[in-house]
């Protein structure tokens, strides 16, 4: 473990498997949902807030702008599609079929057959107030990045416990 890894308070989870940021820069499981964002196929300007709730698999699909996503009326678009390929790389299968509560027939758990064990049972769209906070969450995230690299403590994160000191 390097000296920030053994420092740190929260527990840093390494993804799964390295995973490209361009189509999909945020995902989470937070709130009951697998959740993120996801960025428009044709409009670098665009993303969509995607989420899937766990056990009902309720999904919701927006722009930024609030705009419903025209793939998601009757089902799930290909943005919600993609943010289940990417929380497989980010969490693996196993801890995102267990969190959604969508365990495959077969017992093997990968993108496909999580897809498959939610759409199967036809869920209904969620709940549109979703997204506001998952993309302000993201956002924030953003943020840190426009930062430029320093050692010296950030005031926002003082809500942090100190740490000892690394021996
Ligand atoms: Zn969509």
């Amino acid at each position: 473990m390097s000296d920030w890894e053994k420092s740190s308070t929260a527990r840093v989870t390494a993804p799964a498997r390295p995973r490209k940021l361009a189509k999909v820069p945020f995902v989470e499981l937070a709130d009951g949902r697998l959740q993120g964002v996801v960025s428009s196929g044709s409009d670098i300007e665009r993303v969509y807030v995607s989420s899937v709730a766990a056990g009902t698999y309720a999904y919701t699909c927006s722009t930024n702008n609030n705009r419903p996503c025209g793939g998601a009326r009757g089902g799930f678009c290909n943005h919600i599609r993609a943010l289940i390929v990417e929380a497989v790389l980010q969490y693996g299968a196993e801890r995102v079929s267990r969190y959604v509560k969508a365990e495959s027939a077969s017992g093997e758990a990968d993108a496909q057959s999580i897809t498959a064990a939610m759409t199967s049972a036809r869920p209904s769209p969620g709940d549109k107030q979703a997204a506001a906070p998952v993309f302000s969450r993201f956002l924030r995230h953003l943020a840190y990045l426009e930062l430029a690299p320093t050692t010296a403590p950030l005031p926002e994160m003082q809500w942090f416990p100190p740490t000892r000191a690394v021996a």
